[in-house]
Formats: structure tokens, C-alpha cells, sequence
């Protein structure tokens, strides 16, 4: 596979994935496997870094972004009180593709968020973006690594199509397991609603929180 200059394209392994955390860390963007789909990540800590996701896919401003966790300490980190509705699906549910939105905590910048006083978290399951989080020990902010209204990214190439010469870094670790986005739960209303549908099932919600209601919407 071959990139354009500025892209650099390596195979996903320990070096590899040290050198993305630093390069993360120190503001920049990486794109990487995860069990759902590719990722376009930034740390989720630094408003700038987080600009620059949106200027590389051509995302409106107004489009949220998804935060990366490590482990329950970094969810408390950038939510505020989640409730035990929230705690009983994050144990049933993560590592795993689903994503729950609840108020943000100010740690996390605005942008990251489109200006809501929400975040949408999920800690996922595939081991390339488990270690690059556990390498970087800081959230990372990170919607699919596609351009604005194309399909999500599921292999590095599908990336490069898209992304080639707009990002520093892309760790390619074959195609991403599932091919499906993570389903989108809103736990901020009165009943939890699902805001996007995808890998998880309402029936598998339902097991956990039998009210469960759900809305369609636009999506990129
Ligand atoms: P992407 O990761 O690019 O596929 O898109 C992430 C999607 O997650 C957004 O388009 C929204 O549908 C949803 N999302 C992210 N953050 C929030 C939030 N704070 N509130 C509601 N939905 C969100
Ligand atoms: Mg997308």
C-alpha cells in the first residue's frame, strides 16, 4: 500500500503503536482499527487537536465526536455521575460497541462535543485501540476515519482513499472485526434512547434496561 508524502501508513505492532500514542499526546491525528470500524483519533483533552479531526474529514462543527476510553477511572473522568443505569450497561457492555451519552464533564473541551453539555463514551474491545489507549493514557476523541458523508472506513485502504495526506499517522491492522458502527444510547432524558442505531440490538438493551425507546436521525 502506498501513501502520499505526509501519511505515514504502518503495520499496527508494538513500536508502532508507542510511537502513535507520543504523536497523539503531543496534538496530533491518527487513524486506527477498532472492533466497529476505523477511527480518526485526537486527544480528547486538547480543543486543537480535536479541530483539526474536523477539518481533515470535512465534518460541519455541529456533528459531535465519540470519546475513547481505557477503563472506568477515565469514564468517570470525562462524565459527570453516571448513574447506575449507566454503570449496569458499561458492565454488561464494555468493552464493547456501544455508546452512551451523558452530561460532560468541563475536562472534556466544548468542540469535542459540538457545543452540548453531553459526551458520548465507549470503551472499545479491539486490542489495537485498547493498547494504543493504554499507551496514551488519555481519552482519544474519534469519529470514523472517513470524509464527511462517505461510508465509514473499514480497512486502512478505505482510509487512505479518503484520508491520504490529511493525517500524520495510520496503523493498519487489517479490517475492522465488526464493519458496523457502535449503537448511540442517550442516557441523558427520562427514558434511554437509542440516538443511532449499530452493533448492539435493542433486544440486547432491552435485556439490560427493558424501557428503551429510539430515535431515528441524521448520521454521518
Ligand atoms: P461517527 O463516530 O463519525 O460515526 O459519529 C458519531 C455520532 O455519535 C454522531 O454523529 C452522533 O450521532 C453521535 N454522538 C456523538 N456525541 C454525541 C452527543 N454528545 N450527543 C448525541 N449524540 C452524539
Ligand atoms: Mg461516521
Amino acid at each position: 500500500m502506498t501513501a502520499e508524502p505526509g501519511t505515514r501508513v504502518l503495520q499496527a505492532d508494538g513500536a508502532a503503536i508507542a510511537a502513535a500514542a507520543a504523536y497523539l499526546k503531543a496534538g496530533g491525528l491518527v487513524a486506527f482499527p477498532t472492533e466497529t470500524v476505523y477511527g480518526l483519533g485526537a486527544n480528547a483533552l486538547d480543543a486543537e487537536a480535536v479541530a483539526r479531526i474536523f477539518i481533515a474529514k470535512g465534518r460541519p462543527p455541529n456533528d459531535p465526536i465519540i470519546v475513547h476510553i481505557h477503563d472506568l477511572a477515565q469514564f468517570y473522568l470525562v462524565a459527570q455521575h453516571p448513574s447506575a443505569v449507566a454503570l449496569r450497561l458499561a458492565e454488561r457492555f464494555w468493552p464493547g460497541a456501544l455508546t452512551l451519552v451523558l452530561k460532560r464533564r468541563p475536562l472534556i473541551p466544548a468542540n469535542v462535543s459540538a457545543g452540548l453539555d453531553t459526551v458520548a463514551v465507549r470503551m472499545p474491545s479491539g486490542s489495537i485501540i485498547r493498547a494504543l489507549l493504554k499507551a496514551a493514557q488519555i481519552p482519544i476523541a474519534a469519529p470514523s476515519a472517513n470524509t464527511f458523508s462517505r461510508p465509514s472506513a473499514t480497512t486502512a485502504a478505505h482510509v487512505l482513499e479518503d484520508l491520504d495526506g490529511k493525517i500524520d499517522y495510520l496503523l493498519d491492522g487489517g479490517a475492522a472485526e465488526m464493519g458496523l458502527e457502535s449503537t448511540v444510547l442517550d442516557l441523558t432524558g427520562e427514558v434511554p434512547t437509542v440516538l443511532r442505531p449499530g452493533a448492539i440490538t435493542i433486544e440486547e438493551l432491552r435485556i439490560v434496561i427493558p424501557d428503551v425507546a429510539h430515535k431515528q436521525q441524521m448520521i454521518d
